[in-house]
């Protein structure tokens, strides 16, 4: 019996592995799905921080070109002033030039502004492209990894089946459809007994049948959770 015991926890060793693998092979693909949403999230960013600069740029272009329109003004009111004829039209002029001046400090001082503003937001453009950039060759390398991953898994899962079927056709048939039974609804269905205490369940055991698991002559289960017990000593080889 206690070698029947050895091969079900060697039997169990088989299953938690396989079952590892599994939710490997399930969690890989799902760490590239949510690498690959945060580099599309990013994205979304990058294309308003863009729109964003276009939007300060075209401002700035404008205040350029009023700009130059008013010191295009000033240029020929300096003109007419070298021309004047009256000192009524001389004080006109100068009074005309002096409201564009003004028009032209407030131009200056809004195109110095919005040129601060486009850099800013150059700056994040930049910094946003890089983080993306950044992203995307962890992605590379993940997807490159994890390819060679998933091939070791498959390659070990089908390791593990020949294995276990060479495993299950050592074990007793009764012992081997319980222990199959119970896999399938508590896993692991074996479970090492401790302290008069099933470690499966955390639950206490008759000391009555603690004792007799040293001796090991039939299959015994938890009276709590059904799971098969044994004590850690006895199967030490
Ligand atoms: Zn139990």
């Amino acid at each position: 019996m206690i070698n029947q015991i050895k091969q079900l926890l060697a039997l169990q060793q088989h299953d938690l592995r396989q079952q590892e693998l599994e939710k490997e092979l399930v969690r890989l693909p799902e760490e590239l799905a949510g690498l690959r949403q945060d580099i599309i999230e990013l994205e979304g960013f990058l294309k308003k921080e863009i729109e964003n600069l276009d939007e300060v740029e075209s401002w700035k272009r404008t205040h350029e070109e009023t700009l130059a329109e008013e010191e295009d003004r000033i240029q020929k009111r300096m003109q007419a002033i070298d021309q004047v004829q009256s000192a009524k039209e001389y004080v006109a002029l100068q009074k005309d030039l002096d409201s564009i001046r003004k028009r032209v400090r407030d131009h200056e001082t809004e195109v110095l502004s919005l040129m601060e503003s486009v850099e800013k937001r150059r700056a994040e453009v930049d910094k946003r492209q890089a983080e993306i950039a950044d992203f995307q060759k962890v992605l590379k390398q993940r997807e490159e990894i994890f390819s060679k991953k998933v091939e070791e898994i498959n390659s070990e899962l089908k390791l593990l089946l020949v294995d276990r079927a060479k495993l299950v056709s050592t074990i007793d048939k009764v012992w081997f459809r319980k222990y199959d039974f119970l896999a399938k609804r508590r896993f692991p269905p074996v479970a090492k007994a401790e302290n008069n205490n099933c470690l499966g369940c955390n639950m206490g055991i008759p000391p009555q049948m603690f004792n007799q698991l040293y001796d090991m002559k039939e299959m015994m289960q938890c009276p709590h959770c059904t799971r098969i017990l044994y004590i850690e000593g006895t199967v030490v080889s």
